[in-house]
């Protein structure tokens, strides 16, 4: 078994899934300290320096440059140590399916098998004939972010024993509650030291990415007016209607369930009220920011459309900014992507580029200062017992960012 690998099952079966209800807390949840403190032991082990494990369940470590490569900017590798909690995430239990086509069977659950189609995933028609990790099928596998964390191990353990092998001084993170918006955000970059850095924490090999949405949320307060019902009319204003009002109104097109690639949305989260008041939230997503802003704009429009029609301030939009297409930090570096680009090819994979549909832990820092695409882990069907990554993509991604380290070493920036 390959050490990637190894590292890897060790990994998935220590639990640290991100607590959304004690989002307060970082770590949200006091079992990411066992992984983190499991992980400081490791870099340690590895020969890593600096190895600080702090209460906050952030790790850091240090690996000092090849020989030659000193006096260069240092490179930062991140990946989160939580693990998601939208599907069962405690006491996973890994083992390796050897595919031979068809039906990919995770495991059984209730009775029932629990498995993926090539029609569900068209993707799998590529990996007939590898060894694929998978959990039992009662709860996800946690290769996100564990594939990134044991990548980036294994990454330090090859330099360390290879000293031949060229890099600049590395940065390593691995941080909590990323899954639930916090991760790399309260990193301390200033401690942290690096120039630039790239997460680990993609979906399906050779996947690179270093756009991500721009998001931002609105607030929809409705205040309606209650009366008896019996003598309702013409004086009744129903929230709950003004609120089914609102949603008609935002372009039907434009929901999550019908957008793909560069489309963004118009995304309702959560809906809660009675006759008198009801509290609608959306979440806005849009690679273009001007795009973003209008359809900031067209709820506003909205709104004044319905205070037209039932009274001003029956309808209030607030809007906050969330996090910011990091593609506008990464453009002023283009080596970040061109150098990603070249690894891959080195390492034997076609990388492809994806806008991300979402955010990732590179949206906030790049913005903070540290510009930082994201490389894939090789996992698929992250947040599902449907979870799963091939051997071979946990081994081809130590060996891309093998390659990635190298081109910091080697070229003057
Ligand atoms: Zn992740």
């Amino acid at each position: 078994m390959s050490d990637v690998v190894e590292r890897f099952l060790r990994y998935v079966q220590i639990d640290s899934p991100s607590n959304p209800q004690n989002a307060d807390h970082v770590p949200s949840n006091p079992q990411e300290l066992h992984m983190a403190s499991a992980l400081g032991d490791d870099l340690r082990s590895i020969g890593c320096d600096d190895v600080v494990v702090d209460e906050h369940a952030y790790v850091t470590a240090g690996l000092s440059a090849s020989a030659g490569a000193g006096g260069l900017p240092a490179l930062g590798l991140i990946a989160h140590l939580d693990s998601s909690s939208d599907a069962p995430a405690t006491s996973v239990r890994p083992h390796i399916v050897h595919y031979e086509g068809g039906d990919l069977v995770c495991g059984m659950h209730d009775g029932k098998r629990v498995s993926v189609s090539p029609s569900q995933l068209p993707a799998l028609k590529k990996l007939v004939g590898q060894d694929i990790i998978c959990s039992d099928g009662s709860t996800l596998l946690s290769a996100d972010d564990k594939a990134g964390v044991a990548e980036i191990c294994s990454l330090a353990a090859r330099l360390k024993a290879q000293p031949q092998l060229a890099h600049p001084a590395l940065k390593i993170a691995f941080v909590p509650d990323e899954e639930i918006g916090h991760g790399a955000a309260l990193l301390d970059l200033e401690r942290f030291g690096a120039a630039w850095a790239y997460t680990v924490d993609g979906e399906a090999l050779g996947e690179f990415n270093w756009e991500t949405f721009n998001a931002s949320t609105a607030s929809v307060c409705i205040r309606g007016i209650a009366t008896h019902p019996g003598s309702a009319k013409g004086t009744m204003v129903n929230a709950i209607t003004v609120a089914a009002q609102f949603q008609a109104l935002v372009p039907a097109a434009e929901r999550p369930e019908n957008t793909e690639g560069r489309e963004g949305f118009f995304h309702p989260m959560q809906i809660r009220g009675d006759v008198s008041h009801v509290q609608l939230n959306y979440i806005l997503r849009d690679h273009d920011e001007a795009l973003l802003a209008r359809r900031e704009g067209q709820l506003r429009s909205i709104a004044a459309f319905l205070n037209e029609r039932h009274g001003a301030n029956t309808v209030q939009v607030t809007i906050k900014e969330g996090y910011r297409n990091m593609a506008e930090v990464i453009k002023t570096k283009p080596f970040l992507v061109d150098y990603a680009l070249e690894a891959h090819r080195e390492a034997g994979v076609e990388p492809v580029v994806r806008p991300v549909r979402g955010g990732t832990d590179g949206s906030v820092l790049s913005f903070r200062g540290l510009p930082c695409p994201n490389i894939a882990t090789g996992g698929y069907n992250f947040h599902s017992v449907r979870e799963f990554i091939p051997v071979t993509s946990l081994e081809k991604t130590v060996d891309i960012l093998e390659k990635l380290v190298a081109k910091f070493a080697a070229k003057p920036l």
